[in-house]
């Protein structure tokens, strides 16, 4: 009896790292970069009792330069060669240097510019290097180091296995203090450098590298090629994946485009990443200035372990998140990773954080772009269900701590790769985006990168550079959002008073400090509609809105312009038309959630319904609906479930097949058992799967028991047959 309970729990743990739960995720648009392998998950505190502050290190001279040389065994695990370092001294004489190696990194030799030995020791991963010299300010000097290596990590030689056969290849993964454990480098971000990396590996293998490939020659068993960045770039960010990869190139656009993917997978890679072209046009425009670097390339590496990684020009990504078939793709796509990471070759990678305690400015700008990707390609709902749909994320977070988005103290640098970077500093810059209006805030975007371009920047640069551009003082709203811990909380009662002349809204705050926003209350009538914008900074506030009509919805930020949680004590009557005739589907999506909260009333049912089944509300509304009678699940909303179980839209069916899973009537078992082998969509299945477990017969459960060995994607259904069963 082993054996099943060990299979169970492997497979419940699969369903942590890429289960159906994450397709909710996924389809918002959003991503997984530098998330699950870093971030500290389920602790209670961001950073321990002993957590110290991570300032950036002094820098002594500027590296301009590198070049590297490097035989790179697949096989063995092994990497051997040279690296050339350029610098300069900053500031006074230099005559010793530091530079990062850690792991098993073994120096052979290192030597100045005239081939003499140098002298340096080496612990502690820093390697500190004496000049034998004083190297005047500003004068140039170089240093070569020859070493071997078998890295345990920062470049991962994995044994994977793809369709059916094993393989061997080897990835890198810098981000976030991770190069120096394959090449002696200043690894840290605050200083940036052009390089140029020569790799030989065996003949049948393919090396991916950062820039142009100016140089490919094969010289008997081995294959060698070159790669140059004309553009610097900090250490962290530079790649190599080496594998037996299939390289396909779209040369039709302005910038090359490489889809570098292992054979077997070619008939998926449409499903997956087809609109790399679209989304590198889209964030140029978005962006104001012109994609940075010779080419694009998105290499899909196998048991990478994040969802992708921005690597300057070569982006590397996950495979069993990025090679799905035509049936997933009915309800998974990863278009948001693929925009996240494009996005980051701008803002990220043209433009860097000085240190790790400015990560959100990578994050939260490759976050909100990803929105504004779907906003500018798709329509405004798309991109703002892209940012309505990783709120779960943050505000789960903030149930268990709250930080500033600046912050030196951490654990380590890993650390600050949580929701807090990602998606409130989305919302940083979507309130920022509000508060300026869009033709400074897309200007101010576009000078922030000009004005950074190739350069090192904090907080207070991308500040200053939106002050400049709009005369606006934004030290109290960086004060408030950046450096300040949390988001307002709020309650609003509204009332209509007896003469029916006026409403009367009581705002409170929840947070020992109140916060300083504007919020925005839209009031609707028969004739229209009136926004009354109401500032709110204290503890309590009644507002008193004068009326002309009786009100049909009241809806408070209607555009979802602010970060907030919000309780409302409302009249049902105005959720029902809310749901239905809001002015925004934000604020339509908004109704549906709060009438989730209501029971005992039949109407509830009936205007979730309307919503769910309306074909033309955008999927942010009818998902919020369908999701809202789950959590109801009286018999009157399974009911209405069961009447969008043959809804065409796989997406909007997968969220009604997971609201089904408090549904314990009769009739649902046996959608179910139909579900199971019939739907188009593997996600449905799976999710018809997990809701089976509601109904404990034998049957029922040596089907379930059944399907634990079925094969399918990412093992969805064997997952979705595992949570039936526990
Ligand atoms: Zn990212």
């Amino acid at each position: 009896m082993k054996q099943p309970l060990i299979t169970l729990s492997a497979l419940l743990l699969c369903v942590a790292g890429a289960g159906a739960d994450e397709a909710d995720w996924w389809d918002t648009g959003a991503f997984q970069c530098a998330l699950s392998h870093y971030a500290e998950h389920g602790s209670q505190t961001f950073h321990g009792k002993d957590a110290e502050r991570h300032r950036p290190p002094d820098r002594v001279v500027d590296f301009t330069h590198m070049q590297a040389d490097l035989s790179i065994d697949p096989i063995q695990g092994s990497v051997a060669g040279t690296v050339k370092h350029t610098f300069k001294a900053i500031g006074r004489p230099c005559s010793e240097l530091v530079l990062h190696a850690g792991g098993d990194i073994k120096i052979e030799s290192l030597k100045d510019d005239q081939g003499n030995d140098l002298a340096f020791t080496h612990r502690d991963e820093s390697i500190t290097i004496s000049l034998n010299k004083d190297l005047p300010v500003d004068q140039s000097s170089q240093i070569q180091i020859r070493y071997h290596s078998h890295p345990k990590d920062g470049l991962n030689f994995v044994h994977a296995t793809v369709g059916g056969k094993r393989i061997r290849e080897a990835w890198t993964q810098g981000e976030t203090t991770f190069t120096r454990y394959w090449i002696p480098i200043w690894d840290y971000p605050n200083d940036r450098f052009t390089s140029e990396v020569t790799t030989r590996v065996p003949a049948d293998y393919r090396v991916i590298g950062n820039g142009e490939l100016v140089s490919e020659s094969v010289e008997g068993k081995i294959r060698v090629r070159q790669f140059k960045m004309a553009q610097s770039h900090v250490a962290y960010l530079l790649s190599l994946c080496i594998g037996r990869f299939e390289e396909i190139k779209d040369l039709t656009g302005p910038v090359p485009l490489w889809f570098v993917i292992y054979p077997e997978d070619k008939a998926n890679l449409p499903n997956s990443l087809r609109r790399t072209g679209e989304v590198i046009r889209v964030l140029s425009e978005l962006s104001g200035h012109a994609y940075p670097y010779a080419k694009y390339s998105q290499t899909v590496a196998s048991e990478y372990p994040i969802g992708g990684m921005e690597n300057v020009s070569a982006t590397t990504l996950r495979r069993n998140r990025v090679n799905y078939d035509s049936s997933a793709a009915l309800v998974y796509d990863v278009t948001g990773l693929v925009a996240h990471e494009a996005a980051h070759q701008w803002f990220g990678n043209i433009v860097t954080c000085r240190d790790w305690a400015h990560i959100w400015l990578n994050e939260g700008f490759a976050t909100y772009l990803t929105s504004l990707f779907f906003e500018r390609a798709d329509g405004k709902a798309a991109g703002m269900n892209a940012l309505r749909g990783m709120n779960g994320w943050y505000f789960g977070e903030t149930q268990r701590y709250t930080r500033p988005l600046v912050t030196y103290v951490m654990d380590k640098p890993g650390s600050m790769f949580d929701a807090h970077s990602y998606v409130k500093g989305a919302w940083v810059l979507h309130m920022l985006r509000h508060k300026m209006g869009d033709k400074l805030f897309f200007k101010g975007m576009a000078a922030y990168l000009q004005r950074y371009w190739e350069k090192v920047a904090d907080t207070a640069d991308f500040r200053r550079v939106m002050e400049d551009i709009s005369g606006l003082n934004l030290e109290a709203f960086f004060a408030q959002w950046v450096y300040r811990a949390g988001h307002p909380k709020l309650t609003a009662k509204v009332k209509v008073q007896t003469r029916q002349d006026r409403i009367v809204i009581e705002l409170s705050q929840q947070t020992a400090k109140p916060f300083d926003m504007g919020l925005v209350i839209r009031v609707t009538g028969r004739s229209g509609y009136r926004d009354w914008p109401v500032r709110f900074r204290q503890a309590h506030r009644t507002v008193e809105i004068p009326l002309k009509e009786a009100p049909r919805t009241i809806e408070f930020d209607p555009d979802g312009v602010l970060l907030k949680e919000l309780e409302l004590e409302i009249r049902p009557l105005w959720l029902f038309a809310q749901v239905q005739h809001g002015s925004t589907a934000w604020a339509r999506a908004d109704a549906a959630r709060e009438l989730g909260k209501l029971t005992g009333r039949e109407r509830v049912v009936s205007a979730l319904m309307a919503a769910a089944a309306n074909p033309k509300e955008p999927l942010m509304v009818s998902k919020a609906a369908v999701k809202s009678l789950g959590k109801l699940a009286t018999p009157e909303a399974c009911a209405a479930l069961m009447t969008q179980i043959k809804v065409d839209n796989a997406k909007l069916r997968y969220a009604v097949f997971k609201a089904l899973k408090k549904c314990k009537q009769g009739p649902v078992a046996s959608v179910l058992i139909q579900t199971i082998d019939s739907d188009a969509s593997v996600y449905v299945r799976s999710a018809a799967l997990e809701a089976l477990g509601n109904f404990p017969s034998k049957g029922n459960r040596s089907l379930l028991v059944d399907r634990l060995t079925t094969q399918s994607w990412n093992a969805l259904l064997a997952n979705g047959a595992a949570h039936g069963i526990v």
